[in-house]
């Protein structure tokens, strides 16, 4: 059995997973603000799927948190996680010292990714992808790689940032320092910055207001769509992954959101012989909304066949159960 955490910045997830890859148990648990309190949310999620399942902390194959910010996989450090309230954390450490024994620690997104990927390979009913690439359209917009089953953090582990390449150089300073980000346009902190509302879900507003017509509203879906195409398009020229895992919160809009980025693909297809010969719309898919993709990756990440590896067919999943 092993036991992975997603810590997002209002909800943790945790789930115990067993040895052939099904998630046996899972709990969600709300997440406290600041170092001591993300500490205490992470024992706490131990805690409780060690109490649901039976099983001992000590008797976990592996314990895995995946968590948002900049990641030092080797030691469990953790900067940046601006949303849980802190620049610096020794998450890994920390927990390490709580609970007597290893935990690893890996960044959300590409801990997802390992999620996805499993997701299509080990307990999906279709024929096994070896490389994938996750594409989180959160607050923010990033991607996860895993190429040929592993999972691909790149040297300084910024493989797969793409929501920080510029797509407009007259578009606004996005965090980075950099002018008009992809993320800047096709993320929901974007909709949020350009369509102000009191909705709680600012998309769900654009979305009604464009859909009653509204120019302006109807102008930043067209643009939300467009350049999550081209993130889609970004991921398969760089990588040329089998598939692009749609997830994160925007992934919540559904079969209406992979209908519209499939539409634009299929239309730059119409334009370019060489895209049409890539099949880009018939490459991307969305993660299920109840999937919890961050966790089941963590609960991987410390699988035995190697750093960040998760099982690539049915026979290393056989080699897995001895
Ligand atoms: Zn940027």
């Amino acid at each position: 059995m092993r036991l992975g955490l997603d810590i997002g910045g209002t909800k943790t997830d945790a789930v115990a997973v067993d040895h052939t890859g099904v998630i046996v148990d899972r709990v969600r648990l709300a997440t406290g603000f600041g170092p001591e309190a993300v500490i205490a949310t992470a024992l706490d999620g131990v805690a409780r799927i060690a109490e649901i399942t039976g099983v001992p902390v000590p008797e976990f194959e592996s314990i895995g948190i995946g968590i948002p910010g900049q990641v030092d996989v080797t030691t469990g450090s953790v900067w940046h996680a601006v949303n849980l309230g802190f620049d610096e954390l020794d998450v890994g450490r920390r927990l390490g010292e709580a609970l007597g024994r290893d935990v690893k620690v890996e960044n959300d997104v590409k801990a997802a990714a390992l999620g996805a990927y499993h997701l299509m390979t080990v307990a999906g009913p279709g024929p096994a992808a070896r490389s994938i690439a996750y594409l989180n359209l959160g607050t923010g917009l990033a991607a996860g790689l895993v190429i040929d089953g592993r999972l691909w953090r790149g040297a300084r582990g910024a493989a797969g940032e793409i929501g920080h390449i510029p797509v407009d150089p007259n578009g606004v300073l996005c965090a980075c320092g950099q002018r008009g980000c992809l993320e800047t346009v096709a993320s929901g902190s974007a909709i949020a910055r350009q369509w102000v509302s009191d909705d709680p879900i600012p998309a769900r507003s654009l979305l009604a207001a464009a859909e009653a017509g509204d120019p302006e509203a109807v102008a930043i879906r067209s643009l939300l769509i467009d350049n999550i195409a081209a993130a889609v398009r970004v991921l398969v020229l760089t990588v040329d992954v089998e598939v692009v895992m749609i997830g994160g919160g925007l992934s919540n809009l559904g079969e209406w959101l992979l209908d519209e980025v499939r539409r634009v693909l299929t239309s730059w297809a119409v334009e370019s012989p060489f895209l049409a010969s890539l099949g880009l719309d018939a490459r991307v898919q969305l993660v299920p909304v109840d999937f919890p993709a961050a966790a089941v990756g963590a609960a991987l990440v410390g699988a035995p066949t190697g750093a960040g590896a998760v099982p690539q067919n049915q026979e290393e999943v056989a080699a897995w159960q001895k």
